[in-house]
């Protein structure tokens, strides 16, 4: 057992964002590492915006994840966990007054009875003089009579937190290295609590952290210049500064901050376009770190053994989709096949309900298909492209696609007659795709067509698609029966076409 404490503490203001996961992760993966315990802290002072479904998308998302906590509020039927609850903030309001009104004693944190007009104004003159936009002290010293004169005229104070003047607060960031941020930045004395009695983020993640014992905060950078109020409020609250590790910035191909109007940002929509979690995990995990080799496929438990903070990095981590499709495809592949029959049938059905599929295929079926398909999904989603067209009654080729580049409507007619004569042989005597293809090859051979031109023509005719797994696997997967007929079709729609453009 080591003293590591470590947190995520998202709000649930909205649905899990890529970025939250990331950090959870780097603190589940820092904490199961060092034997550590990771707390699931829910901040959730912000009533107006927090809801139930933000709450349930993040805790389902952090489960697909397999992202689990050792300390946790009660979710659905789990209880609590953990000795240092309870681990939603709004159950703690009664622990931030407590907090507040030590300050308060100790002359750390006073009432401030400034209007929001008031306030405005004082920052309208200093953005008019070129000063620093910053609370201009004038409550840190009211007296009594002072403060009953604001009392009296019904006034209700925020608190405020004393902030020194011109000290420089110096951390060394496990990532960043040395910090140093003047007082001067952090815009004059803090509100810790509104006038309505609820505590502020600052306030609140410092007294939490404290009363929890968090040994190392773990956290994007966007909250590095927040670090020096926290460091502050623990120094007041006469405990220890955990350390800081501020991961980098998720960026947008172009380089700017990941937003969720440039970037798909929610993982549910990465769970819905069929990424799996051992593919999304490994591709979080480098987003911002790696193993110094060129190891990129790397299960959780790899991923527990090897992270290290040390070796994460200081530069913002661009978002690549292709890479993580990529990623995600090499799990797949490495997916037993029972499990991942069992993983492709909710986006088969989703392909019924779409009515892109006429019937839902058997597990048997899925199963047979798995060695065309595997190696090609880089999202399961993927799996009604490349292999719906085998669950559709009537295919209806469009003529467009039926017609190679290079061929017009008569020679496409006479090359899938061929075709058909010579498939129809073939079957007769044996249906598998190196049968197929060796006289179908021979008869390109012999009219001196192109492969590329008789091909495609037949696999649009058969699957009603220009990329499709491997053709005469394709066709053997259709059936004898099946693919004839649809040849068949083809040929007959390509011949009401020749008649009426003649
Ligand atoms: N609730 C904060 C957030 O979601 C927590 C930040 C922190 O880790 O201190 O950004
Ligand atoms: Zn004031």
């Amino acid at each position: 057992m080591t003293d590591i404490r470590v947190r995520i503490a998202p709000s649930p203001t909205g649905p899990l964002h890529l970025g939250t996961a990331r950090t959870a992760l780097f603190n589940f993966l820092f904490a199961r590492h060092t034997g550590g315990t990771f707390i699931f802290r829910l901040e959730d002072t912000d009533q107006a915006r927090s809801s139930v479904e933000f709450e349930r998308d993040i805790l389902d998302g952090l489960h697909w994840l397999g992202i689990t906590w050792d300390e946790g509020p009660a979710v659905g039927d789990e209880p609590e966990r953990g000795t240092f609850g309870p681990y939603r903030q709004m159950a703690r309001v009664a622990r931030y007054a407590e907090a507040a009104d030590r300050l308060l004693a100790e002359g750390k944190a006073y009432y401030c009875y400034c209007t929001p007009a008031e306030l405005d104004a004082e920052r309208k003159r200093q953005e008019e003089t070129h000063e620093p936009t910053r609370y201009n002290g004038r409550c840190a010293n009211l007296t009594l009579a002072e403060r009953a004169a604001f009392e009296a005229e019904g006034r209700r104070p925020v608190v405020r937190f004393r902030v020194p003047r011109s000290r420089v607060i110096a951390f060394d960031d496990m990532i960043r290295g040395h910090v140093e941020i003047d007082t001067d930045a952090l815009g004059g004395d803090l509100v810790i609590v509104r006038s309505d009695g609820t505590p502020l983020y600052h306030f609140t993640v410092a007294v939490d952290d404290a009363a929890m014992a968090i040994s190392h905060v773990i956290r994007g950078e966007d909250h590095l210049s927040n670090t020096p109020k926290h460091i502050l409020l623990f120094e007041a609250l006469g405990v220890a500064v955990p350390r800081f590790a501020h991961l980098p910035l998720i960026l947008n191909p172009d380089r700017t901050k990941m937003s969720k109007r440039k970037s798909q940002t929610a993982v549910a929509d990465y769970r819905a376009q069929g990424f799996i979690p051992e593919g999304f995990v490994n591709y979080l995990a480098l987003l911002g770190w790696s193993t110094g080799t060129e190891e990129e496929v790397l299960s959780s438990a790899e991923l527990v053994e090897k992270f290290d903070l040390a070796t994460v990095n200081k530069a913002g981590a661009v978002f690549d989709r292709e890479r993580l499709e990529w990623l995600n495809g090499q799990w797949i592949r490495r997916l037993p096949p029972d499990d991942l029959v069992n993983r492709l049938r909710p986006f088969l059905q989703a392909e019924a309900d779409a009515g892109r599929i006429d019937w839902l295929p058997t597990d048997e079926e899925i199963r047979s298909l798995l060695p065309v398909v595997q190696e090609r999904l880089p999202v399961l989603a993927k799996v009604g492209e490349l292999i719906g067209f085998l669950f559709v009654k009537d295919l209806d080729p469009d003529l467009a696609l039926l017609v190679p580049k290079r061929w017009d409507v008569a020679t496409t007619s006479v090359g899938l007659e061929a075709a058909r004569r010579t498939i129809a042989a073939t079957g007769e005597v044996a249906w598998e795709a190196e049968e197929i293809e060796a006289p179908l090859r021979r008869l390109v051979e012999d009219r001196g067509w192109k492969a590329g031109d008789l091909f495609m023509a037949i696999r649009v005719a058969v699957t009603g698609r220009t990329a499709t797994p491997p053709l005469f696997d394709t066709m053997v997967a259709l059936g004898y029966e099946r693919t004839l007929a649809r040849l068949d079709r083809a040929i007959e729609k390509l011949g009401a076409q020749a008649a009426s453009s003649t």
